[in-house]
């Protein structure tokens, strides 16, 4: 039996969390609501995040950026490069969908105006 000890992050409570995993069965332990639950099996089957960062403007401001979806965890860097590497119209403003589908069902939207 495998075990995997996390901090849940879906609330600011922040219980440990427990994770035993038996062949395909995953017993979850230390949650105190079902959102820890689906929290650690998902930390243990297909890790997610959401990707904050910036991009630039074809006229060379920056622009502040996020994922409206958390992504796959292992290819966060990859897809930080194609947000950095795309440049932006100048007339973006916060709530533009800048990059659609980054990960399925998951676009990249501006966050800020660009500054
Ligand atoms: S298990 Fe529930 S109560 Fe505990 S930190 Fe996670 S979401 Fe909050």
């Amino acid at each position: 039996m495998e075990s995997y000890k996390f901090i849940c992050i879906e609330c600011p409570i922040g219980c440990n969390l427990t994770v035993e995993k038996n062949g395909e069965e995953l017993t979850v332990l230390g949650n105190t609501c079902k959102r820890g639950e689906m929290y650690a099996k998902l930390e243990v089957i297909s890790p997610k995040r959401v990707i904050t960062t910036i991009m630039r403007t074809e006229d060379g401001k920056i622009i502040a950026v996020k994922t409206d979806k958390p992504v796959s965890k292992t290819k966060m860097f990859e897809y930080v490069e194609q947000i950095k590497s795309k440049r932006v119209k100048s007339g973006a403003k916060i709530g533009d969908v800048l990059i659609e589908n980054i990960e399925e069902g998951a676009n990249v939207i501006a966050t800020s105006n660009p500054y």
